[in-house]
């Protein structure tokens, strides 16, 4: 089944009892057995639910995973998979990654005693040198958030094989559409379907796939046990966003790539981050391992102040100051002082993040009105 197909196929089946071809909303939290130990699958909501089982099973397809483990949020997921390790073990994680990861790895998984490296993982080099006995998960994001940096998940995956260690991604930007890290040697792959599978700005919700049956049952069991699970309906609504991800996506790249190519030749920009210019460091790894380049950039002002990166913030008209990501509606951000404000500013500094640094996720509006409207905002 190609991308296209299972998008709006995999993983559903029309409803046995009434034939209604849209999964529906379960709304109960308990399920009537016929006989003690005697029932349809089904228990209680917490474990499983008919509604987030078609969606678990349709995100397994769309990674070509074996099993897809669905949450209350993407950092719900983060907190399910950071519980797989113990006292002692250690992440080697990318310094660029999204605020709130950072924060319940630095802040919260840290006091239980895991230690947390935060280096560039586009060195694949170096990583090596952080690899000990401890070692047991390596944290990528890419492309990163807010700098758009690509990592190469296959090299990554290849210099650290044979050491029993976890390989996994955040494919939250990238989407399953544009990257397929199971595919390129990654163990376990996260969501914020919040963003692009959801796709609508009117859901919170968080999944991982895992590559391996085995990672499947540890998952489902710290789902169950911690229980930090959807409801109903939100499951539906990532259902439902995910049937139009293709062509979402697809519009938003194109959309991106001809916005990054304007503000690249405008005179009031001085640094266009985004993965599709041939100029960026890593364009080549991104060409191979990305089917297109995404809907995320970011961009510094010639003028780099607090004061300038907000008169263009205040400005904008159909780009909406506002966190989050990859709705079908355009979005502008300050990561400094937003996404990224539980960020250290000398973290931040270090990896470009400036106090003038704009991000954009670009929306399937109009190109030339998106085009228009950040012209006018940059004066
Ligand atoms: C939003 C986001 C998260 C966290 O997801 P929530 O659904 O907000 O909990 C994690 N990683 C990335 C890259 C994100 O953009």
């Amino acid at each position: 089944m190609k991308f296209g197909t299972k998008v709006i196929h995999a993983g559903i089946e029309p409803d046995p009892s009434t034939g209604a071809i849209m999964t529906p909303i379960f709304q109960t939290s308990t399920f009537v057995q016929e006989a003690p130990g005697k029932h349809k699958g089904f228990q209680y909501a917490r474990t499983a639910n008919p509604t987030r089982q078609a969606l678990e099973n349709n995100l397994a397809a769309l990674e070509n995973g074996a099993a897809g483990i669905c949450f209350s949020s993407g950092l719900a997921a983060l907190d399910a998979i950071l519980k797989l390790l113990s006292p002692g073990d250690q992440v080697i994680s990318t310094n660029d990654l999204y605020g709130g990861s950072f924060r319940l790895m630095n802040q919260v998984f840290k006091k239980f005693g895991v230690d947390f490296k935060f280096i560039d993982l586009q060195n694949v080099n170096d990583i090596t040198k952080y690899i000990t006995n401890k070692t047991k998960m390596i944290w990528i994001e890419t492309p990163t958030n807010p700098m758009l940096s690509i990592v190469d998940i296959k090299a990554v995956a290849e210099s650290v094989s044979g050491n029993n260690i976890l390989i996994c991604v955040d494919n939250t930007f990238a989407t399953p559409y544009l990257q397929n890290p199971l595919d390129l040697g990654a163990d376990l792959v996260l969501h914020s379907a919040t963003k692009y599978l959801g796709g609508h700005s009117d859901v919170i919700h968080g999944a991982v796939v895992t590559k391996t049956r085995e990672l499947a049952d540890q998952l489902y069991f710290i789902q169950n046990a911690a229980g930090a699970i959807p409801g109903p309906q939100d499951c539906f609504l990532v259902l439902r966003g995910i049937k139009t991800l293709h062509i979402r996506v697809q519009r938003a790249c194109e959309n991106a790539y001809k916005i990054a190519l304007f503000l690249k030749n405008h005179p009031k920009i001085s640094k266009v981050y985004y993965p599709g210019l041939e100029d960026h460091p890593n364009h080549n790894v991104a060409s191979n391992q990305m089917r297109m380049f995404g809907g995320m950039l970011s961009f510094d002002l010639v003028e780099n102040t607090f004061d300038a990166a907000k008169r263009v913030l205040r400005n904008t008209h159909y780009f909406s100051l506002a966190e989050s990501l990859g709705g079908v509606e355009s979005l502008i951000g300050h990561p400094a002082t937003m996404t990224h404000g539980s960020i250290p500013k000398e973290e931040r500094l270090k990896v470009g993040l400036t106090d003038s640094l704009i991000r954009v996720s670009v929306g399937i509006e109009d190109v030339d009105d998106l085009m228009n409207d950040l012209n006018a905002s940059l004066g």
